[in-house]
């Protein structure tokens, strides 16, 4: 287990059974208990990380925010966490604004994104009286002007920029390119008439720009690139109420045993000393810092226990062996080819003694989990734990196929408490007239 261990939990350690337990609780007793697959969440990791955000960005400024992306993972378990740790929250949706409201954060903490909000979602932001609104088009920009005219209110709002920076990184989560559906681009004015139609727009407040260069990011010098271009966008549209810089999110994880990701204090150094330098230089005065992390928050927090439900040798090609999840609550691997690790709940410390592809139970033949990997001897009846699966797994879940949704479950000091239950068969119908 030592070698994956950077990869699991903080808290991951072995039973006097042998087996893998997180928070204090055994895997293999929670895989019985509330059935697979099951995704665990350790709490204390989850609060630890926010704690460390707080402190990395505020010892730089005591006014930096940390805004908790929700897409990564949103039940009200973790947002309720999130609001109780003095993090903000992002919603990219009004699905997600309702969520966030319904976890109880005052409005006024939450950051409202979107590529494509429609009428009704900016509707629900100036009903709901949300802090933060993100501005992603010049039609945006119009409507959301025409509608707080017609509320008689003033939006305080963000501008979205791409500043044309492209960290390396998969390129389908690379979103801070020219060549994107994400923002206004520095390059070719965009960004500059975003500003203008703000600044004479009558209820459209801009306080401030808002770039994300991209997610999974290992290369953090790409921050201080991007810094550069908004210091000099700055400086050319003018300082006058540009008082947030935004920098988004994307810090990544190790999903591999070979990852080895910046930590959030180096993340924080990085982005805090490169604005207020960029902005030093450029002789402005200081903007107010905020990011925007997703995935370095809850991914290494969590991980999904499957069971094995059959194996299959194929003479002279490959030994397959199906779980009884897959791309229903972990699209990662088919989306971006996304690889993971796995371990046994079982036998954490055994020996890989077979080379397998992990596939999951959908009717697909691209429903592959880990397409190659070296595990233990695994048959029918086993548990499989893949770990880092905290972020973008359950968030992503989809009945396809009419399997359910997993259950999640929050573990710390030996206690586990199910924060959401395993989705019904009747719910599958339940929508249906
Ligand atoms: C997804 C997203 C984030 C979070 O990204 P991570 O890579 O999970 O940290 C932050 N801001 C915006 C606008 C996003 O779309």
């Amino acid at each position: 287990m030592q070698p994956l261990s950077h990869v699991l939990p903080p808290s991951a350690a072995t039973t006097a059974d042998g087996h893998l337990s997180i928070g204090g609780c055994d895997l293999v007793a929670l895989a019985e208990e509330h059935g697979t697959p099951l995704v665990v969440y350790d709490a204390g990791a989850l609060r630890d990380t926010m704690q460390r955000y707080l402190q990395a960005f505020r010892a730089h400024d005591p006014h930096a925010e940390v805004i908790y992306a929700s897409k990564a993972f949103w039940a009200q378990a973790v947002l309720r966490m999130v609001h109780e740790e003095d993090l903000r929250v992002d919603v990219a949706s009004g699905g997600e604004l309702f969520m966030a409201l319904h976890a109880g954060f005052p409005p006024q903490k939450i950051v409202m994104h979107g590529n494509a909000k429609d009428a009704r979602e900016i509707n629900e932001a100036l009903e709901a009286r949300v802090g933060l609104l993100v501005c992603d088009s010049l039609d945006e920009i119009a409507l959301l002007n025409h509608i707080a005219g017609e509320r008689g209110v003033v939006q305080d709002v963000l501008i979205r920029v791409t500043p044309g920076v492209k960290p390396s990184t998969h390129e389908y989560i690379s979103t801070g390119q020219l060549d994107s559906k994400f923002g206004f681009s520095l390059e070719g004015g965009l960004a500059a008439a975003a500003v203008a139609a703000c600044r004479t727009a009558t209820h459209v407040n801009i306080v401030g720009l808002h770039c994300h260069i991209g997610s999974q990011i290992f290369e953090i010098g790409a921050y201080p690139v991007a810094a550069q271009l908004l210091a000099a966008f700055v400086k050319e549209v003018g300082r006058d109420g540009l008082d947030i810089m935004d920098m988004g999110g994307g810090l990544g994880i190790a999903y591999g045993r070979a990852d080895d990701p910046p930590s959030v204090e180096a993340y924080a150094d990085t982005v805090m000393e490169a604005v207020f330098a960029e902005w030093d230089a450029a002789g402005l005065e200081r903007p107010r810092v905020m990011v925007e992390p997703g995935r370095s928050i809850v991914g290494r927090a969590g991980v999904t226990v499957y069971r094995v439900t059959g194996t299959k040798d194929i003479p002279g090609v490959r030994r397959y062996v199906a779980v009884d999840g897959g791309m229903s609550d972990l699209m990662r691997p088919m989306l971006y080819g996304a690889v993971y690790e796995a371990i046994l709940p079982e036998r954490p410390e055994a020996e890989a003694s077979e080379h397998v592809r992990l596939v999951g139970k959908h009717c697909e033949s691209g429903d592959v989990l880990i397409k190659e990997i070296d595990l233990p001897h695994l048959e029918a009846g086993n548990l499989v734990c893949l770990p880092a699966t905290g972020a973008y797994g359950v968030a992503m879940a989809s009945n396809y196929n009419g399997v359910t949704r997993p259950a999640v479950v929050f573990v710390e000091n030996g206690e586990a408490t199910v924060v959401v239950r395993r989705e019904t068969y009747g719910e599958l119908v339940s929508r249906d007239a």
